[in-house]
């Protein structure tokens, strides 16, 4: 099982949007105690009667805009979400169901139980899950600039750099290996070395494979409609992550594998520097 990365949790997103946008829940279900953290018991009562007026993510949390709060879900390490019809059976691992006034159920299957689920009222940005985290990768707000300045005097290995949400949101292991691919840039290279030219070839590097990402995403979104779906991970044309030993795609050297921050890290020997 793929771990959810941003491409997935924004293919989510706008899989959901159309379908759940104005409209009004019915009720919850709730089959686990606790997933990464304990389920509240309130959720049925925050939740029965709430309109979703918006349906937003920030890194790879969703933030479900109601009437009086903000409904926040992550989907951990194995989580997906799926919309059914209200009648549908549950399977083993569907620990948590929102029940809409469609007849729709979205419905959240996590077999390891890591996903996160939490009602909040205030400025949900202003939670301690979210305040602290870096620019969404595909704003305006990622520059190579920003990267340049933020990277000075640190020693740290790029790929955990860039990987460090603090930094920048939603770069997770394979886009990670991807970016610095096409960067041409060695994953362990201490960040603090990196040239401008080099800041500004990872930043558009992050964007490319998250965007490409997304646009494969689009194909699969009737996944989200369909009991017997399966999620969006798609199928990115992967360059490193996944291929060690194998020829690089730009200059046939063995692709070099070893961990990074206990992370599987494939890079070309030639080709990144
Ligand atoms: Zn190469």
């Amino acid at each position: 099982m793929v771990m959810p990365e941003l491409p997935e949790v924004e293919t989510t997103r706008r899989g959901i949007v159309p379908h759940l946008t104005g409209r009004t829940v019915t009720g919850i279900t709730l089959r686990a105690a606790k997933l990464r953290l304990p389920l509240s018991a309130e959720l049925p009562r925050q939740l029965a009667g709430q309109r979703i007026e918006a349906i937003e993510r920030r890194g790879k949390y969703l933030l479900f805009t109601c009437s009086d709060g903000t409904l926040l879900l992550h989907l951990g390490m194995t989580g997906h979400l799926r919309l059914v019809p209200s009648d549908s059976a549950p399977g083993k691992h569907d620990h948590v169901e929102l029940h809409f006034d469609n007849n729709t159920t979205l419905r959240f299957t996590d077999p390891r139980k890591f996903g996160t689920l939490l009602w909040l009222t205030g400025e949900p940005l202003q939670h301690p899950l979210l305040a602290e985290l870096g620019p969404e990768p595909l704003s305006a707000d990622f520059t190579a600039e920003y990267l340049f300045k933020r990277s000075r005097k640190r020693s740290v290995a790029t790929k955990l750099f860039i990987m460090n949400s603090k930094i920048v949101v939603g770069v997770g292991n394979i886009y990670a290996n991807e970016a610095l691919f096409l960067a041409g840039i060695n994953p362990a290279r201490a960040v603090g070395s990196l040239a401008p030219a080099e800041t500004e070839r990872l930043t558009a590097a992050i964007r490319q494979v998250l965007t490409e990402a997304i646009a494969l995403g689009g194909t699969t979104l009737h996944d989200y409609l369909d009991a017997a779906g399966q999620p969006g991970y798609f199928s990115l044309k992967l360059h490193a992550y996944g291929r060690g030993g194998k020829p690089c795609s730009v200059c046939g050297t063995a692709l070099q594998e070893s961990r990074l921050g206990n992370r599987s890290t494939v890079w070309c020997p030639k080709c990144q520097q």
